[in-house]
């Protein structure tokens, strides 16, 4: 499995790191925040290799890159087909934000589908990857709105034949990092923004992968964060990812 970290940034826009996206495999983006196409031009990923987009939550740094990145992908020619996995409960909004973005023609021009996903169910996104969504405390920490039809935010478990990777997206508190404790993993990338390092590192001793990639890093903690992971005593293998690192597992 490859893993290119097009935006390792929190939701504070910062001119050293763009907004939330990991590309998987060069075919499937998760999550398309805020600047996502120039982030990708920034690392000469070319934006029409892309064939699945999945976004883990609606906080704009998180999705608000996606009609832009559209856009971009009919001026350049596109004509592959392209699509987008939202929860199931945002496939409402995804059609709203298409059409009061002018962007049916463009849809139906390049053959856009958009999918729902729900928790627990997988997500079959080519011969070689497949992703499980598990519902996290995010938003329902945040909004205090348990019962909403909207305030969801995933996790995913991505799975190839060989490789488990697991990716926090944007995690409510440390115990959402146990939703992945009874599988084992060949790593962890988890955000560092709602969650500090020794939150991290209390939960992830609960559980198999020492391999452990750290993004959504917010610029305001960063120096604490490289004072912390310099100061660790520890046989895990931690990195603090940036825009354009690529891991083959
Ligand atoms: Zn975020
Ligand atoms: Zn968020």
């Amino acid at each position: 499995m490859e893993i290119k970290f097009i935006g390792t940034g929190s939701g504070i826009t910062s001119l050293k790191r763009f907004h939330s996206s990991i590309l998987i495999n060069n075919y499937t983006l998760i999550d398309c925040g805020d600047s996502t196409t120039r982030a990708l031009l920034s690392g000469s990923t070319g934006i029409n290799a892309i064939g699945n987009i999945v976004i883990t939550h609606f906080h704009p740094d998180h999705y608000s890159g996606l009609t832009s990145l559209i856009v971009n992908m009919y001026l350049t020619g596109r004509s592959e087909k392209l699509i987008i996995y939202v929860h199931q409960n945002m496939i409402p909004f995804t059609i709203q934000l298409f059409k009061h973005s002018y962007l049916l023609s463009i849809q139906s021009k390049l053959g856009i589908e958009i999918k729902g996903y729900d928790a627990g169910e997988e997500i079959i996104l080519s011969d070689d990857l497949k992703i499980i969504p598990y519902r996290n405390s995010h938003i329902i920490n945040n909004n205090d709105l348990e019962d909403s039809d909207i305030y969801y935010s995933f996790s995913l478990l991505l799975k190839t034949a060989e490789k488990s990777v697991a990716y926090t997206s944007d995690i409510g508190c440390p115990e959402d990092l146990l939703l992945f404790k009874e599988i084992p993993l060949d790593l962890l990338i988890s955000e560092a923004t709602h969650v500090n390092i020794d939150g991290i590192l209390s939960e992830v001793a609960k559980f198999s992968t020492g391999n452990i990639i750290l993004t959504h890093i917010d610029e305001n903690s960063e120096d604490e964060l490289d004072k912390k992971l310099a100061a660790l005593d520890s046989e895990l293998n931690i990195i603090k990812a940036f825009d354009g690192l690529v891991i083959r597992i």
